[in-house]
């Protein structure tokens, strides 16, 4: 199955849409980063030259299969030039620079949802530099993974092996050249990446 695209929700945590000043809404909030701004598990990340802060969103991350239902999981950070959207959202214009530039997407291995409890009960952290910067559950989300699969599948021409990126907890900080970013489901999946020391 052929990586495809990356269907994110804006804020689906509250406490993280309080911290950027954002407002909850009953609708999810859906963008798209390209699927080719993959950056896999152990590979370094590029940041772009054209911003000078990248904020880290740890996400979890759920794969549409062949009958489009979620058989995977994974752990994503939904890189996000912040001074980029913070310029763009007060213009009311699109977010697409600020989200789905080159690199803008690591991603972990995916493993089977056979083997979890419950999707709606999963905790997560990123660390930067062994220093914890975001902890979440899914528990907290304001749409539920399902809920989720059901609004993107009902509004948007879904493929199998497109993922969702089901919204970041708060914490969301910079990212620095050099810095190492591990991002965790506990005691499922651990995967890092390091930061390019030259822009
Ligand atoms: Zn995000």
């Amino acid at each position: 199955m052929k990586q495809g695209n990356f269907w994110c929700v804006g804020r689906n945590y509250a406490a993280h849409a309080e911290e950027l000043g954002n407002k909850t809404q009953s609708e999810p909030i859906i963008f798209l980063k390209a699927g080719s701004s993959l950056v896999s598990k152990g590979q370094e990340i590029e940041l772009p030259l054209w911003s000078s802060e990248i904020h880290h969103e740890v996400e979890l991350a759920f794969l549409f299969d062949e009958n489009l239902e979620f058989s995977k999981l994974a752990i994503a950070i939904d890189l996000t030039a912040r001074d980029k959207q913070t310029e763009l959202k007060s213009k009311g214009l699109p977010w697409s620079l600020a989200k789905s530039f080159k690199h803008s997407c690591p991603l972990s291995e995916w493993i089977s949802l056979d083997d979890i409890k419950s999707i709606n009960n999963l905790k997560f952290t990123l660390s930067v530099n062994n220093q914890l910067r975001q902890s979440g559950n899914s528990s907290n989300m304001l749409t539920p993974p399902e809920t989720l699969r059901k609004y993107v599948l009902e509004h948007f021409p879904i493929e199998p092996g497109d993922v969702l990126l089901s919204g970041t907890p708060e914490g969301v900080n910079c990212v620095r050249p050099g810095d190492l970013l591990v991002a965790e489901i506990t005691g499922e999946i651990s995967a890092k990446w390091r930061v390019s020391k030259t822009k």
